[in-house]
């Protein structure tokens, strides 16, 4: 059902958007939210029929993209025969969706407790830990993203904590590896492998190791610049995790569920964690679901004694059902594969071609349908081309870079200096080398802002 242009709509949609939906992240008087009429695989179109192609997977989750018909149908068929039902039953769609994702989780990931999206996984990753060992903190990465429930916000690095930053109690940032932007003016990736193990054991010596429940850290970060870690980083940090009795908590909201041509991020590392949050593609994002993958050890702590949490949508029906379609059909499809092939045969080449002709970009990285372009002013001096946390004014030529983009029918993902690659696991070759024309034009427009 394609619905067809129709602007007088798309005026009503937005005056009732902008009298009464208050939107995240925003100053409210100073955004334009597009109307969106419609959306199929790779592309969403406005009500006057503009389409766009987009590199942004809504907010990095619509895997398997818009409009499965096979998904819009399992769950259209779980609406038919029980559209929702209370935690604490056995449902179907429930324990097929908790079997499907323990069969794909590494290692003895094998119980998930379901959430409705990713924050609320990292709130009940830090207390399954917390409870788990009987101590107080939680050590995360300056340059992470875990959501913006209250802990979750503290735990983030990402400038979005700060201005809602208690300095809540029990959370320890520390610096993960970033050759490009080396907290440790480490000069190769192994030097930075060493160093940022060798920081982490001695802000847990000093932290006091026997305080410290839990390290969280994505496993590839997203929000904060896709930094892909250096080999050896994870493994090292699972080795001190488990010498100090430490909680290891992988977060795959964002690298799961096929974006990094794997199952899980965790999978390129040879890693395993004790528990592992998960959201976003787990169901392409068709119906709010997240939730954690806990290993054997911390699902015995709560085997005869209660875990204290739960939430009233926890595994719903509708969610479940979603998921149970996406993960079939991305098995069906060789969905995962095809992230892996774009990715090493579209994206990255295609990307470090882009890099070569605009003096812009500073650094190509990811893998996958997972990448960032890191813009600068100067290839020299690697200046962001905004400063950190730009707003306003300062953001002009990101902002630029977007609009530009736009005009031509992409939608892009832009944070801070960055932009960042990430269309639908499934995205056509063509669709990604379309994608790949446009940001060169696009870029055209930054390379005017560099020095
Ligand atoms: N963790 C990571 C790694 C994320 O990328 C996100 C969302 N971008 C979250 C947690 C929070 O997920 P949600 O917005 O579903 O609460």
């Amino acid at each position: 059902m394609t619905p067809q242009p129709n602007p007088q709509v798309g005026a009503a949609v937005k005056a009732a958007d902008r009298a009464h939906v208050f939107h995240s992240w925003s100053a409210q008087e100073l955004i334009d939210p597009l109307a969106v009429a419609g959306a199929e695989g790779s592309y969403f179109w406005d009500y006057d029929g503009k389409r766009y192609l987009d590199f942004t997977s809504g907010l990095v989750f619509t895997n398997i993209g818009y409009q499965h018909p096979k998904v819009v149908a399992a769950i259209q068929e779980q609406a038919a025969t029980l559209t929702t039902f209370a935690p604490a039953f056995a449902v179907e769609a429930r324990s097929e969706a908790a079997r499907l994702i323990a069969e794909r989780t590494p290692g003895d990931l094998d119980k998930i407790f379901f959430t409705n999206g990713g924050a609320e996984a990292v709130e009940n990753a830090t207390r399954m830990a917390r409870l788990h060992t009987g101590r107080p903190k939680i050590l995360s990465a300056y340059r992470s993203y875990h959501g913006a429930t209250s802990t979750a916000i503290n735990l983030t690095g990402d400038p979005r904590r700060w201005p809602n930053d208690i300095g809540a109690a029990g959370v320890v940032h520390f610096w993960a590896p970033f050759l490009y932007r080396s907290p440790f003016h480490a000069e190769n990736e192994r030097q930075e492998c060493e160093r940022a193990l060798q920081h982490l054991e001695d802000t847990i010596a000093f932290e006091g190791p026997g305080t410290i429940a839990a390290v969280i850290l994505e496993t590839i970060p997203g929000t904060a610049g896709i930094m892909t870690p250096p080999p050896g980083y994870l493994t090292g940090v699972r080795e001190i995790c488990d010498r100090y009795g430490i909680v290891f908590v992988l977060d795959e909201v964002m690298a799961g569920f096929g974006r990094t041509g794997k199952w899980f991020a965790a999978d390129h590392y040879e890693v395993t964690p004790d528990l592992m949050t998960f959201a976003k593609g787990v169901n392409s994002g068709y119906v709010p679901l997240g939730g954690v993958a806990i290993s054997s050890a911390i699902a015995e702590t709560f085997a005869r004694r209660p875990y204290p949490g739960g939430l009233t949508y926890s595994g719903h029906p509708l969610a479940c059902a979603a998921a149970v379609a996406t993960i079939n059909v991305m098995e069906e499809e060789g969905i995962v594969e095809q992230a892996a092939r774009i990715g090493e045969t579209v994206l990255g080449p295609g990307l470090r071609e882009l890099a070569e002709r605009h003096p812009s970009v500073g650094e190509v990285r990811g893998t996958g349908v997972f990448w960032a372009l890191e813009l600068v002013k100067d290839r020299e001096t690697r200046e962001p081309l905004v400063p950190y946390n730009a707003a306003g004014t300062d953001n002009a030529p990101m902002a630029a870079f977007g609009a530009t983009a736009k005009a031509h029918g992409l939608w892009p993902f832009i944070n801070m200096n960055r932009t960042h690659v990430v269309p639908p696991c499934n995205v056509t070759e063509a669709e990604a080398k379309e994608g790949l024309a446009v940001l060169d034009m696009a870029l055209s427009i930054a390379d005017e802002h560099t020095v």
